[in-house]
């Protein structure tokens, strides 16, 4: 086995703490890296916490994660050592249902394993992610990451970036759209970026005034305080299309009036307690309330090189692994300009 330093949750009510754990070797078609940074993603602070469902714990969070190659296993094809890497949100799937062949690996009916907080395909070893200073991933599961972008700054691609990145391309969003973000966070930044790039008009929906110029530079043409009811009236039916990135409880049919008849309400994030959706505010012009998950591997693929052509990375603050407690707090107040990445030679 390997032995690997981490930062863990003991328990869902635990600080995170210096853990060692045991890697395993690296296999046939395994690729083993040194972390260089770890994004740190709303998801992370959720799963310690076990706001969604009951965690596997000791939990080793991150999955936003980036480096350098430096073993490959004997029939490993894609990479060799010193290549710069990443993995995201999945680390292995079952490969044979529709989902896996279609590239969908994150709608794997067969449970895909999560980087962390997850099983592997025995389903019995648990997963523990990138705040660690190695990891050991199949190589399909292993990502191309260009050396044109600032390393740190591609971490966050990884989940923020393909789970914004996704829907757009999902229901095309683009020229001729005007797309709501609701949220600028981490996942929000990244969609202003991508529906920019992709030629939609893109308008932010945000709690926190103070973000109006940092969205704009971000490349958002109108910016919206959701707190001011003239504000949010000056909107009503506008948007072709909104994406919720909000992490915390919040009344969802408010910006499902914020939609044009045939408008589009994407889910991204994901609060604790159920939403409650009042049937009228969809059946008033024809709404739809979806929802998407990351990406699979194919379009994290895609997207990571549309990021290279684009020259789009995250917009971050660098912190230390010890500091990570505290950049939790200051996430669930919204004060993230946009992303935490942990720069693991702190670690
Ligand atoms: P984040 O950086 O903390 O951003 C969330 C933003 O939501 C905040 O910056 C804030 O923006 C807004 N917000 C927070 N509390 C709010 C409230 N009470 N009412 C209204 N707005 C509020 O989080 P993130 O990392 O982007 O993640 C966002 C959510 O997406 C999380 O729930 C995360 O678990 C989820 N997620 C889902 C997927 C998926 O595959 N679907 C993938 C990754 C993450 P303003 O200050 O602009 O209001
Ligand atoms: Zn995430
Ligand atoms: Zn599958």
């Amino acid at each position: 086995m390997i032995q690997a330093k981490a930062y863990a949750a003991q328990t869902p009510t635990s600080d995170l703490q210096p853990w060692n754990l045991q890697r395993r070797e690296v296999g046939d078609h395994d690729v083993q890296f040194d972390i260089r940074y770890c994004g740190v993603c709303h998801s992370d602070l959720h799963q310690i916490r076990n706001d969604w469902f009951p965690g596997i714990f000791p939990m080793v969070p991150g999955h936003e994660i980036v480096g350098k190659v430096t073993k490959v296993g004997p029939l490993v094809r894609k990479y060799k050592v010193g290549d710069t890497v990443g993995v995201g949100c999945l680390v292995d799937s079952c490969r044979v249902c529709d989902e896996c062949k279609e590239g969908l690996e994150q709608y794997c009916t067969n449970g895909h394993s999560q980087t962390y907080n997850g099983l592997e395909q025995d389903h019995k070893t648990p997963t523990y992610g990138g705040y660690s200073n190695t990891i050991v991933v199949h190589e399909d599961f292993v990502l191309k990451v260009s050396d044109k972008l600032d390393l740190p700054a591609v971490a966050p691609l990884l989940c923020a970036g393909i789970t914004t990145y996704s829907p757009l391309r999902h229901w095309k969003v683009g020229k001729g759209h005007k797309l709501g973000v609701v949220g600028l966070g981490g996942l929000g930044h990244m969609a202003v970026k991508f529906g920019a790039a992709f030629g939609a008009e893109v308008t932010v929906l945000s709690t926190s005034a103070g973000k109006e110029a940092d969205a704009k530079k971000l490349g958002a043409h109108k910016f919206v305080v959701t707190k001011d009811e003239k504000q949010l009236k000056s909107v009503k039916g506008y948007f072709d299309f909104i994406i919720d990135t909000v992490s915390a409880e919040h009344d969802m049919n408010v910006y499902l009036g914020l939609l044009r008849t045939d408008g589009v309400m994407i889910c991204v994030g994901v609060p604790s307690k159920p939403a409650p959706i009042a049937p009228f505010s969809v059946i008033v012009g024809r709404k739809s309330f979806a929802g998407s998950s990351i990406g699979g591997l194919p379009e994290t693929q895609e997207m990571l090189d549309f990021c290279a052509e684009h020259n789009i990375v995250s917009d971050i603050e660098i912190i230390a692994m010890k500091d990570i407690m505290p950049s939790y707090d200051r996430m669930l107040k919204g004060d993230v300009k946009y992303r935490f990445v942990i720069d693991m030679a702190t670690l």
